[in-house]
């Protein structure tokens, strides 16, 4: 190789110049580079691939039946336990496991949600049918506007 900095040919493993003396400071990230992607590319298991793809299935799950608000939050739950699991076992989640972990954050977000909205139905349907209930009453009773039951 050539010195960084005079440009004179030296030694391939020379870590200074042996003429000008100068530090050949690209030659040590060389040296390691290498090695780094080998590290950085550690072998998914079968297992390890398995359950990031059970905590994407289980995060669609959750939030596909969230509507339901039970089977919601369930599902979410799972989801999100099998995210912890992953990563007490395997470090950091990865791309499928990562998105599956949002979906069932998603999931249980959108099942509290949708207790509200279901309790709020509730009672418009329950007031809707209050009021037809009524009106049937006012037509039929002998009292206008006369609450509750006809004896
Ligand atoms: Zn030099």
């Amino acid at each position: 190789m050539f010195c960084i900095k005079c440009g004179r040919q030296i030694p391939d493993d020379a870590v200074f110049c042996p003429a000008c003396g100068a530090t050949q400071g690209d030659q040590m990230p060389q040296a390691i580079a290498p090695n780094q992607p080998a590290a950085w590319k550690k072998p998914v298991s079968p297992e390890e691939d398995a359950l990031a793809g059970s905590i994407l299935t289980w995060g669609i799950l959750g939030l596909a039946f969230s509507a339901t608000v039970i089977l919601g939050i369930i599902f979410s739950a799972i989801g999100l336990s099998k995210a912890r699991r992953f990563q007490e076992t395997y470090g950091p989640l990865h791309h499928r496991a990562k998105v599956g972990r949002i979906l069932s954050l998603v999931g249980l977000i959108v099942s509290l949600v949708m207790i509200l909205f279901w309790t709020v139905y509730g009672i418009i349907i329950a007031h809707a049918v209050n009021l037809i209930k009524e009106a049937g009453e006012r037509g039929h009773s002998y009292y206008s506007g006369s609450y509750g039951w006809r004896t």
